[in-house]
């Protein structure tokens, strides 16, 4: 067996199914990798061992590891979702509520750490090797050792703009942990929150951040321009359109009774507006999208901006807060790619994105090969790391996971419905040719 503490992170590994993604499934496999990078594979035997160890794991599959492209880990000591019975508006209440129960005290900030660490451990051991993560404080994500790839995009939201501490707006302290966060060596991303959440010139400063952070980063580094893609959650109550056209109706009352409704009244945009501002950033990533195929100028400029867009859905999030799952086939038809998340445990009970696909094939609304795609290579490029994870390819990072199935399958197809099952077990996740969860720790 392998442990952590393995330095060269080179082995031969067999298995029975090995599904690259990249390339047709093969059979009776094996997958060599060399300080931490796949340096082949095929159909057993190697030609070649090259003096590396062999690790025999017959009766599994081995697949690329999972993007889970939209999660709130600060959620994640939750026992059981909040409530969702009473739709997204009522859901919010209880959301404010825990919030605010939580103090900024030094004892409070590490119950935020150690939740996000819970979430990070539980993603790991559920086959996850990059995480699209939200962040509503500045934290530590940059001291976990041992964790999936991060895009952590901050959060903004609010109606006004007070000056919080040390005279600075609410969007320039945001920005300045977006900025310590990449000086930390995380890749960062921007959210604005919601349309019914966030004003208009808010939305437009950090689109702005994100267009010139590319800019700056593009001279800095003379080659590819680093990515600050945007995300958002748009279209996800059946009560949002109404409330942006005329401020009424159960989220302002929401926010009356929460106390957060301006006197002054606030500059609201359409889905469809936030759509074309998502499409300013090289990335935007639209969450939910839940109530987007009754908007008929929000699914034209989506269908406009598909290049540049993708859907990320998180089915049983939705299913619990809507009653119904995400429009997929209308996402289908308008061409934009889709991913999943799993949102977080505040609206979910785990953070399997297994099960999340496993979700939409029991429906019949993808097959097991599309739902594959939409945790790795759509999930990838959602997060901007298409170039690094996503699928087992020569000369990527060895980024996989090996997985136990209850009955081993016969054919390719069988291998990758197997794949969703609840009885399939995860063995280990691999990161960088480094396992990250599982029995190789
Ligand atoms: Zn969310």
């Amino acid at each position: 067996m392998l442990n952590s503490s393995q330095q060269h992170r080179s082995f031969i590994i067999r298995t029975k199914w090995l599904l690259p993604v990249s390339s047709r499934p093969l059979e009776n496999a094996w997958l060599r990798v060399e300080r931490g990078l796949v340096t082949g594979f095929g159909t057993w035997p190697p030609r070649s061992q090259n003096g590396l160890r062999v690790i025999d794991q017959d009766n599994t599959i081995i697949t690329t590891g999972f993007i889970n492209a939209h999660t709130h880990l600060e959620f994640s000591s939750c026992q059981e979702p909040f409530n969702t019975a009473g739709g997204l508006h009522e859901w919010i209440r209880d959301v404010v509520a825990w919030k605010r129960q939580q103090s900024t005290s030094f004892v409070d900030s590490a119950r935020n750490n150690a939740a996000i660490v819970s979430g990070i451990h539980e993603s790991a051991a559920c086959g996850v090797v990059a995480l699209g993560e939200i962040a509503t404080t500045n934290t530590f994500y940059n001291k976990i050792p041992n964790r999936p790839r991060l895009r952590v995009f901050r959060e903004f939201l609010g109606f006004d703009s007070p000056a919080s501490h040390a005279g600075l707006s609410r969007e320039a302290t945001c920005l300045g942990d977006a900025q310590r966060l990449s000086r930390a060596g995380i890749a960062v991303g921007l959210s604005p929150h919601a349309p019914y959440s966030t004003q208009w010139n808010v939305g437009k400063t950090v689109a702005n951040a994100s267009r010139k952070s590319l800019r700056r980063r593009g001279l800095r580094r003379g080659k590819n321009r680093t990515l600050t893609p945007l995300a958002m959650h748009l279209a996800e109550s059946q009560f949002e359109a109404e409330f942006l056209t005329t401020q009424t109706g159960h989220f302002r009352t929401l926010f009356e009774d929460l106390g957060v409704w301006p006197d002054k009244t606030p500059n609201l945009a359409t889905t469809a507006d936030w759509i074309s501002l998502l499409a300013t950033s090289d990335r935007g990533l639209i969450i939910h999208g839940t109530h987007l195929h009754n908007d008929q100028v929000a699914l034209s400029q989506l269908q406009l901006h598909r290049q540049k867009l993708i859907a990320v859905v998180c089915p049983r999030t939705t299913l619990a807060l809507s009653g119904k799952l995400p429009p997929i086939s209308e996402f289908k038809k308008s061409g934009i790619r889709i991913c999943l998340g799993t949102d977080g445990r505040g609206s979910n009970p785990d953070l399997s994105i297994r099960a999340e696909a496993a979700c939409l094939i029991e429906s019949g609304l993808v097959t097991p090969q599309e739902a594959l795609s939409m945790i790795s290579v759509n999930g990838a490029w959602a997060l901007g790391f298409e170039h690094r994870t996503g699928c087992i390819a020569t000369g990527r990072p060895a980024d996989f996971v090996i997985l136990k199935p209850s009955v081993s399958p016969n054919t390719a197809d069988q291998a990758t419905m197997t794949i969703f099952d609840s009885m399939t077990k995860v063995v280990a996740t691999f990161r960088g040719g480094r396992p990250i969860a599982g029995d190789f720790l």
